[in-house]
């Protein structure tokens, strides 16, 4: 899988980066993605770790000339910071119970809603696990303001299917298309728009084009980010599937008597992956173990049975730290490694992700440590 992500990344690089900011939002479907990257599902789960992207991106090309590939690189960076400085976002979304229409509710998941481009959307989301940008916006946006159901649904139904499905990007996200996450502005999805965007393979799509956004008037104050640490302190390391970044770790892995691979089935889970994506997920703590010969698997409950005097990759906010936290390890004893590039950028992830950008070229000169990256 990391060999196969090298290739992908490589391809992107060569052959997609040139025209990525005027064709980027244009989904021509399954059969042609190559105007996008495709790389979220390395990405999410760190097999392509997304700063030493940023600087394979710089390494040949300005930054003019592909900032906005960069900048949406930058947005992952930027919700996962966002969400850390307010972790009570995500599990106010696990525990959400609201109502809703059965009968609609599994028209939707079945592709049975008679919104054509929306059932062919939820056929794609189970079997090819991912869906483009545009379309999640658009998918989101139909199932909230013309299905009227609820996002946090939808965000769980993302979640079961996207082999890239992620606690910051996919939750804030669905927030985002809602209103509430830039409070009082929603995201309409209109005929025209997908008509133009998925070069007129859908036209004519009847939908809700005037809702009102979605209210929540719940406040979350900035909890600062503490306890990470970014070098080692005991002699075993316990990594999940969140971030199997290998770059720049070497000495790191090699440094420990001990690691052990930890992968939560559906059971432990508060949200149920589909078949497809535990496959998929299983596979890449596989090939870790490939590269990383030390590493063996355990099962959760033997993962109880250790010396608790662990370090532990920072899993960040989702379902690995919830478990962690239902555990009854005493958490102030696990020594938590975090990447110092993480931790520079999400001190800027506090606000809105116009003043996060702004701190784009200094995040830049950071991870060049030179700052000739940006010439
Ligand atoms: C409702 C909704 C739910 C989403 N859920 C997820 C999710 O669970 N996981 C996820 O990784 N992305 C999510 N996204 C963001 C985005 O849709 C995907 O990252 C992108 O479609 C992946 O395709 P790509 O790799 O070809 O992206 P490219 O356009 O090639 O972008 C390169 C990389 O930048 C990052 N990126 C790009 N756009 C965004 C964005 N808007 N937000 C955050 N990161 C971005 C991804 O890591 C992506 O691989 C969601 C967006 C919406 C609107």
């Amino acid at each position: 899988m990391y060999e196969k992500s090298l290739n992908d990344k490589k391809n992107f690089l060569k052959n997609g980066l040139k025209e990525y900011s005027i064709k980027r939002n244009f989904d021509f479907g399954p059969s042609a993605r190559s105007n996008t990257s495709n790389l979220s599902k390395y990405i999410s789960h760190r097999i392509i770790n997304e700063y030493e992207l940023v600087n394979d991106v710089l390494k040949d090309h300005s930054f003019k000339s592909t900032e906005k590939f960069i900048q949406e690189i930058f947005w992952r960076v930027y919700w996962k910071g966002w969400l850390e400085h307010r972790p009570k976002v995500w599990t106010d979304f696990l525990v959400a119970k609201p109502n809703y229409d059965k009968q609609c509710y599994e028209d939707a998941l079945n592709s049975n809603t008679g919104i054509e481009c929306f059932d062919e959307w939820v056929d794609e989301l189970k079997n090819e696990n991912y869906l483009h940008n545009h379309t999640r916006m658009w998918f989101a946006s139909i199932w909230i303001f013309t299905l009227n159901l609820p996002w946090q649904l939808g965000a769980r139904f993302f979640m079961k299917h996207l082999f890239d499905g992620d606690a910051a990007s996919n939750t804030l996200s669905w927030r985002w298309v809602a209103g509430i996450q830039t409070k009082g502005k929603n995201y309409i999805a209109r005929s025209s728009n997908i008509k133009k965007f998925t070069n007129n393979r859908y036209s004519n799509i009847v939908l809700n084009e005037d809702a009102a956004t979605l209210e929540d008037d719940k406040f979350y104050e900035i909890q600062e980010i503490k306890n990470l640490y970014t070098s080692k302190k005991n002699e075993s390391l316990v990594l999940f599937e969140s971030d199997l970044s290998i770059f720049q770790r070497e000495d790191l892995f090699s440094s420990y008597e001990n690691i052990y691979l930890l992968f939560l089935e559906n059971e432990e889970r508060n949200i149920k992956l589909s078949e497809n994506t535990l496959n998929f997920k299983k596979n890449l703590l596989e090939s870790f173990k490939e590269k990383v010969t030390k590493a063996e698997f355990i099962s959760s409950s033997d993962f109880f049975s250790l010396n608790p005097n662990l370090d532990i990759i920072y899993p960040s906010v989702g379902e690995n730290m919830d478990f962690l936290k239902r555990s009854e390890l005493n958490t102030d004893k696990l020594h938590f490694i975090a990447k110092k590039e993480d931790l520079f950028c999400w001190q800027f992830a506090k606000k809105g992700f116009f003043n996060f950008k702004k701190n784009i070229p200094s995040i830049i000169k950071f991870l060049s440590h030179k700052g000739n990256l940006l010439e």
